[in-house]
């Protein structure tokens, strides 16, 4: 991995930063949320997308950069560079970019992070130490109750299968590779997805290591075809469910439910300091709640999740944060705007 000084230098060297990012994911809403912050963007983009990100008269970069792929990123970056670009992390940016880590540009947040969000297996590492309650693992042959297998490289559910027994797990993979597949204990409940934002510059919100939380939204992912199952299994239609995320809708939690939700993110954010050096900025922690109001987590978010696209003009809980509309894209322009005042950019761009 690129050192942090060698980053830092580069930063030094930066008179008037922007923000980049990948025409992808939640694009717009950064793109956005910078313009209102007053920070000039540029977009990367693949020449099919650039008729779109043009056409949103607040949501278009100030720059458009164009190449061939999004995998072409690391031809570019030299003038990213030239440019002062910060490049903003999300989903597809992780998903296109193989190497994150060795870029030479600053990114926003702490890139070690990406590596543990690459991994389930570290994943589950991060989890643990934050004491967070997960699925139980198991190999196939220990297989003695409802598992969802999740395949190796398998993204946002596409693929995932729901197995009871080994002589399940068997007959329903056969002529499928199971390299690198998790197999997790099926929860049984409700879905959150809420989207944290944690901030090292300020005490002013949830307390968390040496900063804060902001709570700034929840939604709930749409998925296929496990959403409207019961009107197919109401017709008499047998169908396996399919995990493949279709879409996002906006969630309110009953707010007896928000002191452990906010509890495990502090716990993400501490436990993220000791392993990995930090996690400044936005993540998602995604859950589910039994009906004895458990919490079992399995998988954390380490960057802006496409939920929040949800909320370009704030959410249920961002206004009780900020007396203006705060969407998470946003949120990262003000950190940014933020720690350039307090002469600490270092601390949350790495
Ligand atoms: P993931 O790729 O881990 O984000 O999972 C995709 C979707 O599968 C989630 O959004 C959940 O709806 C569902 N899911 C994942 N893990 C579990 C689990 N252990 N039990 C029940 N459903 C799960």
């Amino acid at each position: 991995m690129i050192a942090r000084e060698r980053i830092h230098k580069i930063l030094e060297e930066y008179e008037e930063p922007k923000i980049a990012t990948i025409c992808s994911h939640s694009a717009l809403q950064i793109f956005h949320g910078a313009r209102r912050e007053g920070i000039k963007t540029i977009g990367i983009s693949i020449p099919r997308k650039l008729e779109v990100y043009r056409s949103f008269r607040l949501a278009k970069p100030d720059e458009l950069i164009c190449m061939k792929e999004f995998s072409d990123l690391p031809d570019v970056v030299g003038e990213l560079v030239e440019k002062n670009a910060i490049l903003i992390p999300h989903g597809s940016l992780i998903e296109y970019v193989k190497n994150l880590e060795e870029l030479e540009i600053p990114i926003f947040g702490n890139r070690r992070v990406l590596m543990w969000e690459r991994s389930r297996e570290k994943m589950f590492e991060w989890m643990r130490e934050a004491k967070l309650r997960v699925p139980k693992i198991f190999k196939p042959e220990e297989i003695d109750r409802p598992c969802l297998v999740k395949f190796g490289g398998a993204k946002g559910g596409k693929g995932y299968i729901v197995v009871s027994s080994y002589e399940d797990f068997l007959a329903k993979t056969k002529g499928k590779s199971t390299e690198g597949a998790m197999i997790q204990e099926y929860i049984v409940g409700t879905r959150f997805y809420p989207h944290y934002f944690y901030t090292p510059l300020s005490k002013d919100a949830y307390p968390a290591s040496k900063g804060s939380i902001e709570l700034l939204s929840i939604d709930r992912r749409i998925e296929t075809n496990v959403e409207d199952i019961h009107r197919a299994m109401s017709a008499g239609v047998i169908v396996e469910p399919s995990f493949g995320v279709v879409g996002n809708a906006p969630v309110a939690v009953r707010e007896s439910l928000l002191p452990e939700m906010m509890e495990m993110g502090r716990r993400v954010v501490e436990a993220a300091d000791r392993l990995m050096g930090g996690i400044p900025g936005p993540f998602c922690i995604e859950m589910i709640c039994d009906e004895d109001f458990r919490f079992y987590v399995f998988e954390i978010s380490a960057r802006i999740v496409a939920g929040t696209n949800l909320f370009p003009d704030g959410s249920p809980y961002s206004v009780y944060l900020f007396d203006e509309p705060m969407s998470t894209g946003r949120r990262i322009a003000r950190e940014i705007k933020n720690a350039m005042e307090m002469g600490k950019l270092k601390e949350i761009v790495y």
